[in-house]
């Protein structure tokens, strides 16, 4: 019998299950707006969830708009593409006051790379669903040394649904929780550089690494740099779009 023929499974019931694996088909006839969040590591495949959910959304005839932070065009001005190359049409904007004006017109309102707005975008998501939006966030929850990256700790907390993501650790082939950053680079923010990181699980992950305190060839033993266990990682992923490393450094 299936699960939705049962006589236990009231219709209220099977409307909160459906809710809890997919919270977007319901219809929205009151035009109640939520946050979802869809965080984790670098090459964890959030963009790729993201551009999913929109294109959804597209398809249901919504009004949709995605924006990015204007200082993030590593690889396309008016496109949000994510590591396995699929893209759709994005607006960058330089603070995340603006996408409340620019938005005004969309049911659905994606956002990219959410860590590089700052606090700000915590109070424009409130916003947004409370005037009955649905506001789909994406971006990275840790920095380069493990720690929560503001603004998505707060956005996650306000949210609806919060989705984590994991890549694949290069290092070991369990899912990975951290990007390791392989230059010596101290800032927080550090674009155009995808080729330096690269997505461990927390056993594998080398904190001294991502400070700079040691080169990327005296973390690991044996088979050299940590940029060709990448590439070993990423081939050894096959069709998976999770790892997404080869992206990256086919573009560097
Ligand atoms: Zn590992």
């Amino acid at each position: 019998m299936a699960a939705h023929d049962s006589p236990l499974l009231s219709d209220h019931s099977w409307r909160l299950l459906t809710v809890t694996l997919e919270p977007h088909v319901l219809k929205n006839s009151r035009k109640v707006g939520w946050i979802e969040v869809v965080c984790g590591s670098m090459f964890s495949g959030k963009t790729e969830e993201l551009i999913r959910r929109v294109r959804r959304a597209q398809i249901a005839r919504q009004r949709t708009e995605i924006f990015k932070p204007a200082l993030d065009t590593r690889y396309s001005e008016d496109e949000v593409v994510s590591h396995d190359d699929s893209a759709l049409r994005s607006t960058a904007v330089a603070t995340a006051s603006q996408i409340i004006l620019l938005a005004q017109d969309s049911d659905v309102v994606g956002i990219d790379e959410a860590q590089f707005f700052g606090d700000d975008l915590t109070d424009v998501c409130r916003q947004l669903a409370e005037s009955g939006k649905r506001v789909i966030v994406a971006g990275l929850d840790q920095d380069y040394l493990g720690q929560p990256f503001e603004p998505l700790p707060q956005i996650m907390a306000i949210a609806e649904y919060v989705t984590k993501l994991h890549a694949i650790c290069v290092v070991c082939g369990n899912p990975a929780n951290h990007s390791q950053r392989l230059s010596g680079s101290t800032s927080r923010v550090q674009l155009g550089a995808q080729e330096s990181y690269e997505p461990r699980c927390r056993d594998c992950f080398d904190l001294a690494l991502s400070k700079g305190e040691k080169s990327a060839q005296s973390s690991e033993s044996g088979d050299g740099s940590s940029s060709d266990a990448a590439a070993a990682g990423t081939s050894d992923s096959g069709a998976s779009s999770e790892t997404g490393a080869s992206g990256s450094a086919v573009r560097a």
